[in-house]
């Protein structure tokens, strides 16, 4: 990783010098991860879900021994720990795991699950990106409506940081063909019906296979855990229009 001394405040660090997109997002999410190691060095903060192999492997060999901060909200699939443990023995990653407070009810996903992400993801990603300056995201544009005008690089207001998603204008072709060019193993769960993964109360396989997301809080109107809605305020888009 790039060392750097004194780095600017996130909020003025000139974008300008960051990546545009190309025709090519795969060459791009390497392009846009070197430039925020050149910017941030060791402020930056890659966080990784673990439901798939792409961000970690992709972060991890552009970035040799970037740590990769895993968010254990305490309802991980317990395939989702293998994997992570898998991940890290196979491929040498750096990975911090960061947890919830330890007193929190247990069942507060039952009635309540924005509190329940507030608790369990929200205020504890929040304490993981103190002194941060840059966080790595796996966003794509082809997740869901609400990511489809995610930008390669933007300011993150409310978090105070600047916000990376190398993968935002990766297609749903480029997501497969990824772990297939780089021999990656697929979580436990992609050949039962989890295109997506996220806590086991909350995360059912798929109901619609053109919506990756369908199966994350299936049957509410909850689409979102509260971690991105930063890009709301987004400024300064490089290659999408954030608004
Ligand atoms: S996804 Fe479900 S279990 Fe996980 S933090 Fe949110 S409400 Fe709680």
């Amino acid at each position: 990783m790039a060392a750097v001394t004194a780095p600017p405040s996130p909020s003025h660090v000139d974008l300008g010098g960051a990546p545009t997109e190309t025709a090519d997002p795969v060459t791009d999410a390497r392009r846009v991860l070197r430039w925020a190691d050149t910017t941030f060095g060791t402020t930056l903060c890659v966080a990784a879900s673990f439901g798939d192999a792409t961000l970690p492997h992709l972060a991890a060999t552009t970035i040799p021994g970037v740590e990769i901060t895993l968010l254990d909200t305490g309802y991980l699939f317990a395939e989702t720990e293998w994997f992570a443990d898998h991940l890290v023995d196979r491929f040498g990653l750096n990975v911090r795991v960061v947890h919830p407070a330890p007193d929190l009810d247990r069942d507060v996903w039952r009635h309540d699950p924005d509190a329940c992400c507030s608790q369990r993801k929200v205020e504890p990603f929040q304490r993981a990106l103190a002194g941060r300056r840059g966080w790595v995201t796996g966003l794509r544009r082809s997740d869901s409506p609400s990511r489809r005008t995610a930008p390669l690089v933007h300011h993150d207001l409310l978090r105070g940081v600047v916000k990376v998603n190398p993968l935002a204008a990766w297609t749903d072709d480029d997501i497969v063909r990824y772990p297939a060019t780089h021999d990656l193993p697929d979580h436990p769960l992609a050949d039962r019906g989890f295109p997506s993964i996220g806590c086991w109360p909350c995360t059912s396989p798929a109901a619609d296979a053109d919506d990756p997301r369908s199966g994350r809080w299936a049957g509410s109107a909850k689409t979102e855990c509260g971690l991105h809605t930063a890009d709301a305020v987004a400024v300064r888009a490089s290659g999408a229009d954030p608004a």
